[in-house]
């Protein structure tokens, strides 16, 4: 077949199926009421939970950050481009997130994505286990695949069935014997290398992994537990420090990942633990060590940003979002929609098929709302959704209507069956 045949082919399917994915052009910034092709709607899309993503304090930071440290880094963090302020915004992060560990350090990065290819691949290897919640994000799944590790997938933050997985794994390793696995450490492969992987809340259900069991059981296997908390960081916490400062969880061997780029407000990700762990990230992850360092600008502004989080303003509006999803939540269990078990800012509105999600999007578009279908591959299939995200900039009066919204769509278009 001519290669020009195949993608005809793909894209022809992908159409046939209802699972052709369509950009939106914004023409205006980040905000709950925005310009989308030239369409006034109120956006229930972005992971801007806190509202930060507009403000004048950041807008300001980034253009003072570009005076002081120019528009690029023009290199690699271990060749020149590590700046002051990348330097800074890793002892804020180390500060703020760090609590967990005795000695925390931070590592920042460009992406989400590339910090867990990091973490996976640095700290796993060939002869490595990667025990991931079915659910995971795609950059940890993608993370795992590159590792070489072998890779055990466990039911949806099912701690039980992880629990008896790992058991049963230690179980089949002292039978094939001990000796293997101390020459491979000698050698300093990562034979019986062990880790737990989660999303703290997972981005397309809302719901929030059962951390402390699922560290309980890293302690009594010594895994390591990986935590990706793109959705939790800035949200949860008295102070925002997120999900695992929330929980009050301590222990050397949590690796915790937050995002800049969602309640931050900037851009760029990060990864927080014992000292002995960002070292060997500098030293090993090539999605580290192999790429451009990330504007100074974008560092400087998530500085800006992370003290406006962990300040008053970010508890004023940790307590706004708070308001909106119960406000929220409330409304959408008195509509005939299928809803998930969610209590964070990701509220999901079950659909089923694909077609059924995008005619819901599309009555809610003509009346001046948008909320994304999500489909398979991002979601399983069948459980195609609209993935409504709430943000403390959201105006109640605009929750209403939209609640109204989907009160009147629910009662006309058949709703998903519960499974
Ligand atoms: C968004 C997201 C990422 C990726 O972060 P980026 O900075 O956008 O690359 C990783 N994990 C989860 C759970 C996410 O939601």
């Amino acid at each position: 077949m001519h290669p020009f045949d195949v993608l005809r082919a793909g894209l022809a399917d992908l159409d046939a199926r209802a699972l052709t994915r369509r950009r939106r052009v914004a023409q205006t910034p980040c905000t709950p009421r925005m310009r989308l092709d030239g369409q006034r709607l109120i956006a229930f899309a972005s992971n801007d939970y806190l509202g930060l993503a507009s403000h004048p304090a950041l807008v300001e930071a980034i253009a003072e950050g570009a005076r002081r440290y120019g528009a690029g880094s023009g290199g690699s963090h271990l060749l020149g481009g590590h700046t002051r302020a990348h330097e800074q915004l890793e002892a804020d992060l180390a500060g703020y997130a760090g609590g967990f560990a005795t000695h925390a350090r931070a590592l920042s990065f460009c992406t989400g994505y590339m910090a867990n290819m990091a973490i996976l691949t640095a700290l796993g290897g060939r002869g490595a286990t990667i025990y991931s919640d079915a659910l995971n994000h795609a950059s940890l799944i993608d993370g795992a695949r590159l590792s070489r590790a072998d890779v055990r997938i466990y039911p949806h933050a099912d701690a039980g069935a992880l629990g008896r997985m790992m058991e049963a794994d230690a179980v089949a390793a002292a039978q094939a014997g001990t000796a293997d696995a101390k020459n491979a450490a000698a050698a300093g492969k990562t034979t019986g290398v062990r880790i737990i992987v989660t999303d703290a809340v997972f981005s397309m259900d809302g719901d929030i992994a059962p951390l402390t069991a699922l560290l309980a059981l890293a302690h009594r296997h010594q895994a390591w537990l990986v935590v990706d908390d793109a959705h939790g960081f800035g949200v949860h916490g008295d102070d925002g420090a997120g999900t695992v400062a929330a929980l009050d969880l301590r222990s050397p061997l949590l690796v915790y990942m937050g995002t800049l780029g969602k309640a931050a407000g900037v851009a760029g990700a990060f990864v927080v633990a014992e000292a002995p762990v960002i070292e060997w990230l500098i030293q090993r992850a090539r999605s580290y060590i192999f790429t451009t360092a990330a504007a100074p600008a974008l560092a400087h502004a998530a500085s800006a940003s992370l003290a406006l989080m962990r300040g008053d303003e970010g508890r004023m509006r940790r307590a706004r979002l708070r308001q909106r999803i119960d406000a929220m939540r409330a409304m959408l269990l008195r509509t005939a929609w299928r809803v998930l078990d969610s209590t964070t800012a990701v509220q999901p509105v079950i659909a089923g098929q694909n077609e059924t999600a995008l005619r819901l999007a599309g009555t809610l578009q003509e009346q001046g709302f948008w909320v994304p279908a999500v489909r398979p591959p991002t979601v399983p299939p069948g459980t195609a959704r609209l993935r409504l995200s709430l943000s403390a900039a959201h105006d109640m009066a605009d929750l209403e209507r939209l609640g109204e919204a989907l009160r009147r769509a629910g009662a006309v278009q058949r709703p998903a069956p519960a499974p």
